[in-house]
């Protein structure tokens, strides 16, 4: 089996990587323009022979033959997406349509990363697959949500009209090691911000709330959804809310008590609530999150003291492998 992954060397990309290089019938192709990605993410893999490393850019075409394309290349994290929003959109359509037309000629199967953000500042909670969404096309966020929207459109049109096969993942907030240390995301900020004693920055007053997937929960999710039979879109993430005030008191309380929370303007359309009702991934894929918070949040910061050999001065959070 010839996989491709898009955004390979990613944070989520780089873990899914993983989880294919175990079976050992796999060659795994990994592609990337390093936009938001690291080559170390994918290091440990770079001299096995069943395992490729490409640096391209998916709004080129590209030809290569492979018998699942796993489409994640898309920067992720809002100051991320935002630097170049042209860009950002360019990606989601005109690399979203190249990766299907790749995958209609070679005959492949192909998944989508998509995201709870295709929901917007949704209006209903928690968040079905059946609900349309509340997303404004004229902001900041647009070039990503609406970017998604439209890589879902195209995905199921080569179904339609193709007859491709597709799988959609709306992934919710997903966080863990590998997560780029500048990305801004709140999990990596929080702890970041904590292990280096600073304040953490919480935007507008906090009570706004998320639901948090650890990334190996999340890569069981995605291999699941690949291997099933399930053509509707579906929700991959933690149904476990809380918001982003209580998010700082517990990184705070478990790494370093003395720390304050400093406040921030709320950035535009910033959703207010986010929880994903995950039971047809439930039904359809058997899958439900395992790893709690704090168990996914104390393998992170292990992750991290290993990775930048961070002294352990703060009072030690257990590891729960
Ligand atoms: P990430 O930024 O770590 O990874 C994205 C990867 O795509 C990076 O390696 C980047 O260099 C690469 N990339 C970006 N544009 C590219 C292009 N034009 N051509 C080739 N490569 C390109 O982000 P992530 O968190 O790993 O997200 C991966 C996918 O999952 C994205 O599609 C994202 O939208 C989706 N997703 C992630 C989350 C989350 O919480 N992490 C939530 C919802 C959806
Ligand atoms: N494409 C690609 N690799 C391939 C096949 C197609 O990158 O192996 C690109 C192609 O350049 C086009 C897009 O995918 O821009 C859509 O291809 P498709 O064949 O579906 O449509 P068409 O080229 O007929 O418009
Ligand atoms: N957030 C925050 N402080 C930070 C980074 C983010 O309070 O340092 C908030 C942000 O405003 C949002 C939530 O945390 O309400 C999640 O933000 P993130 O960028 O991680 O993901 P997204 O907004 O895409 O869900």
């Amino acid at each position: 089996m010839r996989h491709l992954v898009t955004g390979g060397s990613g944070f989520i990309g780089s873990h899914l990587i993983d989880g294919l290089m175990a079976d050992r019938a796999a060659q795994v192709i990994c592609i990337d323009n390093f936009q938001t990605g690291s080559k170390a993410n994918v290091a440990h893999w770079l001299e096995h022979p069943r395992f490729e490393l490409i640096r391209h850019d998916v709004i080129e075409p590209l030809r290569i033959e492979v018998d699942r394309v796993w489409h994640l290349a898309c920067p992720a994290s809002p100051i991320h997406y935002q630097v170049n929003p042209i860009s950002t959109i360019k990606t989601n359509m005109l690399g979203t349509l190249n990766m299907l037309g790749l995958a209609k000629r070679c005959g492949a199967r192909f998944l989508l990363a998509s995201t709870s953000e295709v929901y917007g500042d949704p209006l209903v909670s928690p968040q079905s697959e059946t609900y349309l969404g509340n997303v404004n096309c004229t902001g900041p966020r647009a070039c990503y949500d609406e970017g998604k929207r439209i890589a879902e459109a195209l995905t199921f049109d080569y179904h339609r009209v193709h007859g491709l096969e597709v799988r959609v993942a709306r992934i919710f907030n997903t966080y863990g090691p590998r997560m780029a240390i500048n990305d801004g995301r709140v999990v990596t900020s929080f702890i970041h911000q904590a292990l280096r004693s600073e304040p953490l920055t919480v935007y507008g007053d906090g009570s706004q709330t998320r639901s948090f997937c650890y990334v190996d929960d999340l890569v069981a999710g995605l291999l699941a959804l690949m291997d099933s039979g399930c053509l509707q879109p579906v929700n991959l993430g933690n149904p476990v809310e809380i918001s982003v005030a209580e998010l700082a008191q517990r990184i705070i309380a478990r790494l370093n008590p003395h720390l304050t929370v400093s406040h921030h303007p709320l950035p535009v359309d910033d959703p207010r609530q986010r929880r994903p009702d995950i039971s047809r991934a439930e039904h359809e894929l058997g899958w439900m999150p395992k790893v709690p918070l704090e168990e996914g949040v104390a393998r992170m910061v292990a992750a991290l003291r290993v990775q930048e050999a961070i002294p352990s001065a703060e009072p030690e959070m257990a590891v729960v492998t």
